[in-house]
């Protein structure tokens, strides 16, 4: 990376990106974080300016990189105010984000609120129902002080059956109240499928989909993304780290990708996900200055990943695919008599694993009825285990999370 490149010295690049690397999320304040990157001091730098693809048949222009806000953002004004300044416009939330994430951006607008404008909004609805739905939206608008939405998600569909007609009903009737302005769905459980049924109807204007360096080429994956796209869907990616899993065939390999790249491997397997231009954006859960400028350091980067980096991102997927929930659901649920939401188990895991968040794992358990926890340490997964395409030890990862976080 050149010295000048968009405001960032390649020293200072190479201490976020480092921070960034070792999976650093979390600094005490926001103001030490400004100091510690450098940003307040580099006044007189080009600032950075993530760019902007189209979202779907819908034509808005929305930033690439899309502002994940699982977190407490109530606490992180700051950070918000320099997304929209680097140009990360794209912001996400959820109602069942009870982290202060709605809340943080609504505090956001009340202070600025001429900066709503700039924003394409998303939040989600955990709610089938249209008059649950109608309530949390009530709600999300309440708490974001806005009057609408630019994006509704119906929130980790896991089959399009999910959504029917009182849906499509509910969404047309909440676009003419001008509450919202689109609509969709996320999904991280048989992803393809729902897709793939998306792109037959036409009141589907975006999805958020599990996609990253381990599931963008498989064939279903991509005839999914395809009938997306041509079906005109806005689609952004979620979960592109794929889940951080140590390699342990050859564990100093991401580091050659630095070395040779000038990225850490978790930027590569953002720029990997970039390179398809059918997808409008990455959805990336962001709560540091650190991580949000390592992001944005990626998403400015004009230069194509070599031949090479796609390469061990292909073997690392390979090597580690055994320790990562590929999110079909329909294989091991139905082999367990769909006692449990394996994929949802995995998913957990993963927050722990990956985010370092085992407070969300502990909740999740925490909300699952006693009985359902007392059926998950009897039953036995075998068929599961041998129906599972990445074979993983389902019986010992759901035995391990009920110790870890109950
Ligand atoms: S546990 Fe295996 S079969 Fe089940 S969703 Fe994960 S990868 Fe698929």
């Amino acid at each position: 990376m050149k010295k000048s490149e968009k405001g960032c010295s390649r020293r200072n690049f190479l201490k976020i990106a480092g921070a960034a690397g070792a999976g650093s999320l979390i600094l005490s304040n926001a103001h030490a974080s400004l100091e510690k990157t450098g940003v307040l001091a580099a006044k007189n730098a080009e600032p950075m300016k993530v760019p902007t693809r189209s979202f779907g048949r819908s034509r808005r222009e929305v930033s690439i990189l899309s502002l994940g806000g699982m977190f407490d953002l109530s606490a992180n004004q700051l950070m918000l105010k320099q997304a929209i300044k680097w140009g990360v416009t794209y912001w996400d939330t959820a109602d069942c984000y009870h982290r202060g994430s709605e809340r943080g951006i609504g505090k956001y607008f009340e202070r600025n609120p001429k900066d709503r404008e700039k924003i394409f909004l998303v939040s989600k609805s955990d709610n089938r129902d249209p008059e649950g739905m109608s309530k949390l939206l009530e709600r999300s608008l309440k708490r974001l002080k806005t009057s609408y939405l630019d994006l509704y998600f119906v929130h980790a569909i896991r089959s399009i059956s999910e959504l029917d007609d009182n849906t499509r009903r509910w969404a047309q009737k909440a676009k003419a109240e001008k509450k919202i302005r689109l609509f969709g769905f996320s999904t991280h459980s048989n992803m393809e499928q729902c897709m793939l049924e998306a792109a037959k109807l036409d009141w589907i204007d975006g999805i958020m989909m599990t996609y990253n360096f381990r599931n963008l080429n498989t064939p279903l994956m991509k005839k999914a993304l395809d009938a997306c796209y041509n079906a005109g869907i806005g689609l952004t990616a979620m979960k592109t780290q794929g889940s951080r899993t140590y390699w342990k065939k050859a564990n100093e390999e991401p580091l050659k990708i630095y070395e040779k790249e000038g990225l850490t491997i978790e930027q590569a397997k953002l720029a990997l996900v970039w390179e398809n231009p059918k997808i409008s954006a990455i959805c990336s859960q962001m709560d540091t200055m650190k991580l949000l400028q390592a992001n944005v350091e990626a998403a400015v980067r004009k230069k194509a990943l070599s031949s090479h980096t796609k390469d061990l991102l292909e073997r690392y997927a390979l090597e580690t695919s055994g320790e990562y929930c590929a999110g079909c659901s329909d294989i091991c649920e139905s082999a367990c008599g769909n006692i449990a939401r394996v994929t949802d188990i995995m998913r957990h895991h993963m927050y722990n694993r990956s985010y370092g968040k085992p407070e969300w794992a502990r909740e999740y358990f925490e909300h699952m009825p006693r009985q359902v926890r007392l059926k998950l340490a009897q039953t036995d997964f075998e068929q599961a285990e041998k129906r599972c395409p990445n074979k993983l030890p389902i019986t010992q990862l759901v035995r391990q999370a009920l110790d870890d976080y109950l």
